[in-house]
């Protein structure tokens, strides 16, 4: 607490509690950490009401995006094909969407829906979605794009069980990615009606999870 005690008629909640935040004082830019609740700079005065520093989660969270972004995204082979690459672009989407401090439901729900609709019920891919499919991988090129590609979403999914975020969160963010993989595997078997059920099941869990007043099917 770098010798640092709260201002007298500083409101203060959860004392004793172990969470605790970083402040800082807009002013003179000094930190310091506190339990959760409501400060002034003591060197600034009333005038100055700390606000919290950029906590360890917004950090990770940052980083996650960023290795998305640099490991998988838009990084799956899809010369000959669209269908397959939006679908994996739908999961990723998510993905990303829980990398932001406040993620935004309905524009997570749409990219679900989207992968409802073929992964669902009534779900299933077309024989010519699997004909384009497997053009791609008769390329030569084909393998070993999808290699790394495979690899890379193997670290992402590392780095994301790893990272010190909301479990909630991290419970979404990685069934994302086993959705990613279990799609990959599902084209490659050219079985229109092998999708992957159980990652999209989980991944319907997590986010009902996630939203529980939101979610609806
Ligand atoms: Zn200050």
């Amino acid at each position: 607490m770098q010798g640092f005690t709260p201002d007298k008629d500083s409101k203060t909640t959860n004392f004793g509690c172990k969470l605790m935040r970083v402040y800082r004082c807009p002013k003179c830019g000094r930190e310091v950490e506190l339990p959760e609740g409501d400060y002034y700079c003591k060197v600034c005065g009333p005038s100055a009401v700390m606000v919290k520093a950029l906590i360890d989660e917004e950090l990770e969270l940052e980083r996650l995006f960023r290795l998305q972004n640099d490991l998988i995204e838009h990084k799956f082979p899809k010369d000959h094909i669209a269908l397959h690459e939006y679908l994996i672009s739908c999961a990723g989407d998510i993905y990303r969407e829980m990398t932001r401090k406040t993620p935004y439901y309905y524009y997570i729900n749409e990219k679900w829906s989207t992968l409802a609709g073929y992964c669902g019920r009534f779900g299933g891919l077309r024989k010519g979605d699997y004909e384009e499919l497997a053009m791609l991988m008769r390329e030569p090129y084909y393998k070993p794009k999808r290699d790394v590609y495979m690899k890379n979403l193997e670290r992402l999914k590392d780095e994301t069980r790893k990272a010190r975020i909301d479990e909630k969160r991290k419970r979404v963010m990685v069934a994302a990615l086993d959705m990613i993989e279990g799609l990959v595997r599902w084209f490659e078997s050219l079985d229109p009606y092998k999708y992957p059920k159980a990652e999209f099941d989980a991944l319907t869990d997590a986010i009902a999870n996630y939203f529980p007043e939101q979610f609806y099917e």
